[in-house]
């Protein structure tokens, strides 16, 4: 008998039998609130009507056109579509599947751009596991254990972590520019950094935001010694953190932005944008991959940024995130074991302490699987797996947020 790989095996024993909104449904009608969306993918919420609606429309027209043969309207529409929400001037976008396979095309990008080597990445980040994608990821030792070597020319820089480090945001901040100013004096000469690659939150690392002044800070030694400043919003990107990009919280302007996950409410699409000239001039050889751009993708990308914009979905995330965040700051405080909630926006984590302050994994398995048998779904996430997270679909409602508080409440 044939059966799943034991990877897949591990996942949660839940079986979707189907999704609505908010809600899963098992296969017994049981209803889960869905506080994971397939890994902040399902924005829109499950099945949302305009989006079923733009797929299947497609999927009666014309399913796949690979784009490097001939190119097709809904890839061209959403590109469009894509300028009125991309920072001004990366108005260049490439696609592929996910959110790696992205990670792998900016890595190109900025080879090719600047002639240099080197990418710098953040220790905790967490890029994806497709080799190159995987070089640059720390968070999560699974992901690089026993698959070396890994792709050369990758440098590792702290990520500003207050809680851990229990320091203020600014004595954070200011440490690892300091870290990483020494790291481009002695392991990554500026003449040698082709970019660095940074997410505004990290994700799979636990839910940490980057200080808007981190993020400045990266911007302007990027600007100073002329490599690239690419910024990961797989997970944080489409309105997840209460703003469009995560990184409208620093004010800053990437030089290559990465997009997927929420994209698309569930179909594979991600998406890299850049400048014309980086884009145009800077990026010789072979691009590109048999699916990217997938047309019904591409529809099901131009009805979320639609549905997206018409329901208010960015203020949303950050009103609900509010709420949610305020009431699970209330859960902690009468759980000890809690030592951290933090996130921004619809993004949120709470980081499992033992007494003695080292990270209590086993707790944190323990609240997220009885968070489940109450029916509610949840992520764990963290160097440790200590932090568990709370994802949902942009679309969730007061009633909903509260309900996942008070079901919260009694798992922990
Ligand atoms: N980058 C970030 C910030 C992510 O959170 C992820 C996935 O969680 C990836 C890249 C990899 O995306 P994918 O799993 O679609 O390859």
């Amino acid at each position: 008998m044939t059966e799943l790989s034991p990877a897949l095996k591990q996942a949660t024993p839940v079986l979707a039998a189907r999704g609505e909104g908010v809600y899963l449904y098992d296969e017994d009608d049981r209803r889960y609130l869905d506080f994971t969306a397939g890994i902040g993918v399902t924005s829109t919420g499950h099945c949302h009507p305009r989006v079923v609606e733009a797929a299947q429309r497609q999927v009666g027209t014309l399913i796949h056109g690979q784009y490097t043969t001939v190119m097709h309207k809904p890839l061209l529409q959403l590109t469009e579509r894509l300028g009125d929400v991309l920072p001004s001037g990366l108005d260049r976008v490439f696609y592929v599947n996910s959110g790696s396979e992205a990670v792998e095309a900016s890595v190109r990008l900025a080879r090719h751009a600047t002639g240099r080597p080197n990418i710098i990445a953040l220790e905790g980040g967490f890029h994806g596991r497709t080799m190159g994608a995987a070089a640059l990821t720390t968070s999560g030792v699974k992901v690089r254990a026993g698959i070396g070597p890994m792709m050369g020319g990758v440098v590792f820089t702290p990520f500003p972590e207050p809680y851990r480090w229990q320091c203020s945001t600014e004595q954070a901040v200011q440490r690892a520019l300091a870290e990483f100013d020494q790291l481009l004096l002695t392991q990554s000469s500026p003449r040698d950094t082709a970019a660095i690659i940074v997410e505004p939150v990290l994700g799979e690392g636990g839910y940490i935001p980057a200080p808007p002044q981190f993020l400045a800070g990266l911007r302007e030694r990027a600007d100073a010694h002329g490599f690239l400043l690419i910024v990961d919003e797989v997970q944080t990107g489409v309105g997840r953190t209460g703003r469009f990009w995560g990184h409208d919280h620093a004010g800053i302007r990437p030089d290559v932005l990465i997009t997927a996950k929420g994209l698309a409410s569930g179909f594979p699409l991600s998406a890299i944008a850049a400048s014309e000239e980086l884009m145009s001039k800077a990026w010789p050889g072979s691009q590109g991959g048999t699916y990217g751009g997938n047309a019904v993708a591409a529809a099901a990308a131009l009805a979320t940024l639609d549905v997206v914009e018409q329901e208010g979905l960015v203020a949303n995330a950050a009103e609900q995130g509010a709420r949610l965040a305020e009431g699970l700051r209330k859960v902690a405080a009468d759980h000890p074991v809690i030592g951290d909630v933090r996130g921004l926006g619809l993004m949120l984590g709470n980081e499992f302490t033992t007494p003695e302050g080292t990270p209590d994994a086993a707790t944190a398995a323990r609240a997220h699987a009885a968070a489940a048998e109450a029916g509610l779904l949840l992520l764990t996430c963290g160097p440790a797996g200590n932090v568990v997270r709370m994802i949902p679909p942009l679309i969730v409602t007061t009633e909903q947020v509260d309900a996942a508080i008070e079901l919260w409440a009694t798992a922990v």
